[in-house]
């Protein structure tokens, strides 16, 4: 068992898919769209004292594997590992929305308290979830275990933003899906937004930009408002897939070479 590392906020990167166009993450028909534009997996933690929040729970080997072209590094329970987080360990589990790479370890983290908005619950139990464009999104075993972890009463469905605990607050914003959430943790050097897929990519909300994969696009524009809002002025937003996260913040290279700590004050630094 590794010792704990110090409280901070942790990007984990657990897979990369490099053979991926720029035609594929942005929405309609963007210039120059079959040009590389390499993606990264990523999900998150925060350490507050006793308090472990884990944002998201990745996709499995087997996931990766099932879908192809995806490379696997370390998996986000050995990296939580390396940060000296045990599973049992994890108080709170944020799923911003319920997307395949963001559901692969719902199951196994055995104290956590699991958070999901009640849309994007409802929108995945619906017929039109069955539909192929939604429905190789998700991973209907991980839905599965969701659903036992509510019959265990594991399950807090919400409805709307929230405050979670140790200056932590999540926000409803949708867009990307019916109930995409963002998780604002507030620091003494200013706030950093973990957007997840309410922006993929530093040119999402930098540029204005909608990703390719929408649920409903003024949503998605608003989440843009709302992320800006969340951050400033002092704070800095993370996107959920960008490869350059590493780069403006500040990589734990002892700790793993897919870990990074997240700063507030970073970001403008090392843009
Ligand atoms: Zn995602």
């Amino acid at each position: 068992m590794n010792t704990r590392a110090e409280d901070g906020v942790y990007a984990l990167r657990y897979a990369t898919r490099d053979a991926s166009v720029r035609g594929e993450h942005f929405y309609g028909h963007p210039e120059g769209c079959m040009d590389a534009w390499p993606i990264h997996y990523y999900m998150w933690a925060i350490l507050r004292g006793k308090t472990v929040i884990v944002v998201d729970a990745g996709f499995t080997r087997e996931e990766a594997a099932r879908r192809g072209q995806r490379n696997y590094g370390k998996s986000p329970i050995d990296l939580l590992g390396s940060l000296g987080v045990e599973p049992h360990e994890v108080s709170h589990l944020i799923l911003t929305h319920l997307h395949y790479d963001h559901t692969g370890f719902v199951g196994d983290f055995p104290a956590a308290k699991v958070h999901v908005q009640q849309a994007e619950l409802d929108f995945w139990r619906s017929p039109m979830a069955k539909r192929g464009a939604y429905s190789h999104l998700v991973n209907s075993a991980d839905l599965q275990q969701i659903t036992r972890l509510e019959k265990d009463g594991r399950l807090s469905v919400v409805d709307g933003d929230f405050d979670l605990a140790q200056s932590v607050t999540v926000h409803l914003v949708g867009g990307h899906t019916a109930g995409t959430q963002v998780v604002r943790v507030a620091t003494t050097e200013g706030p950093i937004v973990l957007a997840s897929d309410a922006s993929h990519f530093y040119e999402n909300y930098e540029n204005d930009k909608p990703y390719g994969v929408v649920h409903e696009l003024s949503l998605m524009y608003t989440a843009f408002d709302k992320l800006h809002t969340l951050a400033e002025p002092d704070g800095t937003i993370v996107p959920g897939h960008d490869p350059s996260v590493p780069n403006r913040h500040i990589p734990m290279p002892e700790l793993d070479e897919a870990i990074t700590q997240l700063h507030p004050t970073a970001n403008e630094e090392n843009k």
